[in-house]
């Protein structure tokens, strides 16, 4: 997460500090045995192995973990993004039943104050059920006490395709899918081969490697030279036309925020962040958070094949300000101290700006194909 810190906080490696790293011994070994792992696999057993996995079993967002995300920089956020879904549940007919599904809610912070702004529409907060998807036991339990007092009795699943396929879906996942598993391609020779991790003895530590099979039928990528990375991320595709496929069946409307790119793009994405500094993605997996830049393009392609809409991306300052951010903010800071009105200001500018989240974070939009504009589009 938090792609605008500055480039070149990256850390040295520090060996030292991989002694007693449990998903380390566990990944050696089952290289040892199996032979190397690619990129993808490496990233899905580092954020979500059940026993040690970074997700599953820290507390990790927020000013004292490693990265701060949106909801967590401003209530406003959350509040802007309940009246997107309270003026599209309008904009639908005000449907009686509503599922609004979130997908990696974090601590909890953004449908909380999605609901609180919800409230102010009649009948919104009424229709809904609260269904979330999260992997981390941990994650599940602030989501519960953020939700203590909405009034909400929230159900949690594994995987959005444990959810209910019954009602018209409302689905938001804000820094959800950064997270999912991204493969990476390295030209060489001419070819595009897989970027995997492997073991190197002789340093003791994690490296990576390339895969020999190629895989040049998958890329029409003309304009690249040996030592490019190219990147997919089959799992957020997946995803994309999963909640496309609910959207075009039930109804509803989805919205997707994250940083990225509209591709096709050349490079290598995979980051590591731990407390607030860039850091190394292999010298201590299951303690970094580690993400790719999300590929809006193949996102908006997936949905579609899903017969299902897409609306965007636009960039995240645009779509704040759309969604009414000034004048939100002028009512928050209406007769407050000086101090209060310069925080309110600068986390403004922190989720608006353009050289903070404002521009790098995208936001894309699912509908039915018939279904009516959303705000901010
Ligand atoms: N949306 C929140 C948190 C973003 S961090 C916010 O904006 O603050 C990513 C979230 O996705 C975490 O809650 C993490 O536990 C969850 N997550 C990551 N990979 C997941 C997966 N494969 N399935 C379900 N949840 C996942």
């Amino acid at each position: 997460m938090c792609p605008w810190l500055q480039r070149g906080g990256v850390r040295e490696r520090d060996w030292s500090m991989t002694g007693d790293n449990r998903l380390l011994n566990r990944l050696r070994q089952q290289i040892e045995r199996n032979g190397p792992i690619s990129v993808a696999d490496y990233m899905r057993i580092c954020l979500t192995d059940p026993d040690y996995g970074y997700y599953t079993t820290s507390q990790t967002i927020g000013r004292d973990g490693d990265f701060i995300t949106a909801p967590e920089v401003s209530q406003v956020f959350g509040e802007l993004i309940g009246l997107f879904f309270a003026d599209y549940w309008q904009r639908l007919g005000c449907p009686s039943q509503i599922r609004l599904v979130e997908l990696g809610p974090g601590r909890g912070t953004l449908v909380a104050d999605l609901l609180r702004a919800g409230r102010t529409l009649p009948g919104f907060s009424e229709a809904i059920s609260i269904d979330l998807v999260e992997v981390s036991r941990v994650l599940r339990r602030a989501q519960s006490e953020a939700l203590e007092s909405s009034g909400h009795s929230p159900t949690w699943h594994d995987r959005f395709e444990d959810v209910p396929n019954d009602r018209p879906v409302f689905v938001i996942a804000n820094e959800f899918f950064d997270a999912l598993p991204i493969r990476q391609f390295v030209r060489m020779g001419g070819g595009w081969h897989e970027r995997q991790v492997a073991w190197n003895p002789d340093q003791g530590a994690l490296t990576f490697a390339v895969a020999d099979t190629r895989h040049d039928g998958d890329f029409d990528q003309t304009d690249s030279q040996d030592g490019d990375v190219i990147e997919a991320s089959p799992a957020a595709c997946e995803m994309a036309s999963s909640v496309g496929h609910s959207i075009a069946q039930n109804g509803g409307a989805a919205l997707f925020i994250d940083y990225g790119y509209l591709g096709p793009v050349v490079g290598d994405t995979l980051q590591a962040v731990r407390a607030h500094a860039y850091a190394d993605p292999l010298a201590e997996p299951g303690r970094v958070d580690l993400t790719g830049h999300v590929d809006f393009s193949s996102l908006k392609l997936a949905a579609n094949s899903a017969e299902a809409k897409c609306w965007g991306p636009v960039s995240q300052g645009e779509f704040l300000r759309r969604l009414g951010l000034q004048e939100r903010l002028g009512m928050l800071a209406k007769d407050k101290p000086e101090h209060v009105v310069a925080s309110l200001r600068a986390s403004a500018e922190r989720l608006a700006g353009s050289s903070q989240m404002g521009r790098l974070f995208k936001a894309l939009a699912i509908s039915t194909p018939t279904g009516p504009a959303p705000a901010g589009f």
